[in-house]
């Protein structure tokens, strides 16, 4: 008999905070060892709206619809097509060198660099960088 839907979603969510605590290397566990208490840092620094939130953790996470959904499509990987040489839509492309975004991210994101990405401090900076570079839907 499968499981229930809900308790799907708690297992594979325990799965998820397990790999990503025992991963010694990857940003998250070194800005925040307590993934519940990560995301619920992130959610109340997004004014407790849950799309952005969404959109935050995806960013941090490095996997966002953008970016990925080729995956899912089994096509090739996305290019942007505002820039000089097409290059590939990467999150980091995308928040700190796309010049589509060149006007939001002087005014969210001045001072902050890719290091800084995963700093509590800087969610907000993010938050308002993506609502109002409309980019919050496509992540
Ligand atoms: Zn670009």
């Amino acid at each position: 008999m499968l499981a229930k839907p809900s308790a799907m979603k708690k297992q594979l969510f325990e799965c998820w905070r397990q790999t990503l605590e025992n991963q010694t290397t990857h940003p998250l566990t070194q800005a925040e060892k307590n993934i519940t208490k990560w995301t619920t840092n992130i959610y109340k620094r997004c004014s407790k709206n849950l799309s952005t939130t969404t959109a935050i953790i995806r960013i941090y996470i490095g996997h966002t619809q953008l970016t990925h959904k080729y995956i899912f499509s089994t096509s090739q990987p996305p290019t942007c097509e505002f820039c000089n040489g097409n290059p590939g839509l990467t999150i980091r492309h995308v928040i700190f060198e796309c010049s589509k975004y060149m006007e939001e991210r002087r005014r969210h994101l001045t001072g902050v660099n890719p290091t800084e990405l995963y700093e509590l401090n800087n969610i907000v900076k993010i938050k308002n960088f993506i609502v109002h570079s409309n980019l919050t839907n496509l992540l």
